[in-house]
């Protein structure tokens, strides 16, 4: 019998090298790990660096998974692909070829000093919050409320969405 799976939500965002590129290689490193499947993608979004602007703008996606891994095997298996896809980190919001963070896990609450669920920073980033309603405007943020009317209250004005490259 298979593994329960849970729902959760990964945030996908690059911006050195071919930024486009590795967040594709994102989503097919996600359906690729164990147990694991994506069933909702977001567009691509453009946005504007936060925190250390003198950098590139970023590609922001969110997948939808479902998941056989506990939160912790999931966080180590996304900083294992961020790792084989050249990420090094330098300095505290610095450029990085792939960053991978788990926004949502099922309706878990957790923080821990290695690991935060709800993401702590996602409520303000409209790179996160905007993909997020796109694909999954009716999921809840524990003690928030729903990702529809938490993302129709951030400023959109720094986040494109990128039209679709059709097939
Ligand atoms: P950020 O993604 O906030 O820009 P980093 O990717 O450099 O920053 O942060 C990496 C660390 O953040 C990881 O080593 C991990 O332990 C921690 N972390 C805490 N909560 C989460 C989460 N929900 N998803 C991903 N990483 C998290
Ligand atoms: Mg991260």
């Amino acid at each position: 019998m298979a593994a329960q799976t849970r729902t959760a939500c990964v945030a996908l965002g690059a911006n050195i090298g071919e930024p486009l590129r590795q967040v594709e290689a994102g989503f097919a490193a996600l359906a690729a790990l164990p147990g694991t499947r994506v069933t909702a993608r977001s567009s691509l979004y453009r946005s504007a660096p936060v925190g250390y602007a003198d950098q590139p703008d970023f590609i922001n996606a969110v997948a939808v998974i479902e998941t056989a891994l506990d939160p912790h095997a999931l966080l180590g298996a996304l900083l294992a692909v961020e790792r084989a896809q050249g990420r090094v980190r330098d300095f505290p919001n610095a450029p990085r070829t792939l960053d991978l963070d788990i926004v949502l896990y099922g309706d878990l609450v957790l923080r821990e000093p290695g690991l935060t669920i709800p993401h702590a920073r996602m409520l303000e980033r409209a790179f996160v919050m905007l993909p997020l309603a796109e694909i999954a405007p009716g999921m809840t943020v524990p003690g928030h409320g729903s990702v529809g009317d938490l993302a129709a209250r951030l400023d959109a004005g720094s986040v494109a969405q990128l039209r679709r490259i059709p097939a």
